[in-house]
């Protein structure tokens, strides 16, 4: 058991393969499977649907995919009928991973295996596995893209910061976060970063919805409130949308653009960093996380244990689940020619 948890950075078996009743026997190629995706507050979840639809589909399976965006209960009920309908394996991108206790023990009663996907499944024995681009390096990335980018304009600090939070019932809100904040937090403590609302904790920042206008209310706030001469060097954005907001609202301020971060790769973003607008974004391909999602759909089909490569990093509250975790890739106005080439949207875009 310790050399097991010691190998986290190499490829190795599952510290709970499969969970209790699913995940080793197989199951017909034709099954039902279940998608429960959350609101859609990014282009990424609607871009999610499409694919998973599609590539569920082209394997032979029953997909249904479903988007909660009225909320907690409407996504619990979905949950039970996907069990009602026999699912085979429910894949959950959470609106509130702390919310589906008793959908996700009925589906472990009823023989499903669960994997999470890019969202954690909270406080919980009944998540199999976790599918996601690893969460605490966006916002670690994050972090080191605000200091730079700073630092490129105005080569010594002090330099004056507004921190911006995702919403609070989202799982990833607060390890992106804590990922970007275990890069800042030394530079406020040491006087190099200052945050001139005084705003410094997850829960100050937080921005319910994940919706711009909340993000923008808040920005219209701080920079009436405590940048009436001060300049505003940048902006901790933990997404695009948000980015987008925060800039919305500087430029109402009458206040040049300060470097702002942002995450999921939005065409609007992307044009808006190639345009000298917003400083930089996360690269997370959609294809790829779903791809891998319907490899393991796949694995569990054929009776496979599906192949994880990380069993420390996540904990959800009550175990450490077995993950399956994406490399994010930090994109600036440096290598956003050369960060999508692949990409049928961007590519072209950006060329
Ligand atoms: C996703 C982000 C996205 C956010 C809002 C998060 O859980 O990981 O990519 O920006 O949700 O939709």
């Amino acid at each position: 058991i310790a050399a097991l948890a010691l190998t986290g950075c190499g490829r190795s078996e599952p510290t709970t393969p499969g969970g209790a009743t699913g995940g080793t026997t197989g199951f017909a190629q034709d099954s039902a499977i279940g998608v429960a995706l959350p609101k859609k507050t990014s282009e990424n979840w609607v871009l999610a649907e499409k694919l998973f639809n599609d590539g569920l589909g082209s394997a032979g399976f029953k997909a249904t995919v479903q988007f909660a965006n009225n909320g907690v209960a409407e996504q619990q009920n979905q949950i039970s009928a996907m069990i009602a309908k026999g699912a085979k394996v429910i894949i959950v991108g959470a609106l509130d991973g702390s919310q589906l206790g008793t959908q996700l023990q009925q589906a472990k009663d009823a023989g499903a295996t669960i994997i999470a996907y890019d969202r954690l499944l909270l406080n919980t024995e009944n998540v199999d596995y976790y599918v996601a681009y690893d969460n605490f390096k966006v916002g670690q990335l994050q972090g080191q893209a605000l200091l730079e980018g700073m630092k490129a304009k105005k080569a010594s600090g002090p330099y004056n910061i507004e921190l911006l939070a995702g919403s609070p019932d989202d799982a990833n809100a607060k390890v992106f976060f804590n990922g970007a904040m275990s890069v800042l937090q030394p530079k406020i403590d040491d006087g190099t970063l200052k945050v001139l609302s005084g705003q410094t904790t997850f829960e100050k920042a937080v921005t319910q919805d994940w919706k711009a206008e909340n993000a923008q209310r808040r920005m219209d706030t701080i920079l009436t409130g405590s940048y009436g001469t001060a300049s505003l060097d940048g902006v901790l954005s933990p997404n695009d949308t948000l980015a987008r907001a925060a800039i919305t609202a500087v430029k109402a301020a009458g206040k040049p653009i300060p470097v702002i971060t942002g995450q999921d790769s939005e065409v609007q973003s992307v044009k808006s960093i190639m345009a000298g607008e917003q400083y930089s974004t996360i690269n997370k391909d959609t294809r790829k996380l779903v791809e891998h999602a319907i490899v393991m759909v796949k694995d569990l089909q054929a009776g496979k244990t599906p192949e994880i490569n990380d069993d420390k990093s996540y904990n959800n509250g009550v175990k450490t689940v077995p993950a399956y975790l994406l490399e994010p890739v930090i994109v600036t106005a440096a290598n956003v020619k050369t960060a999508y080439v692949d990409d049928p949207v961007l590519g072209p875009i950006t060329k």
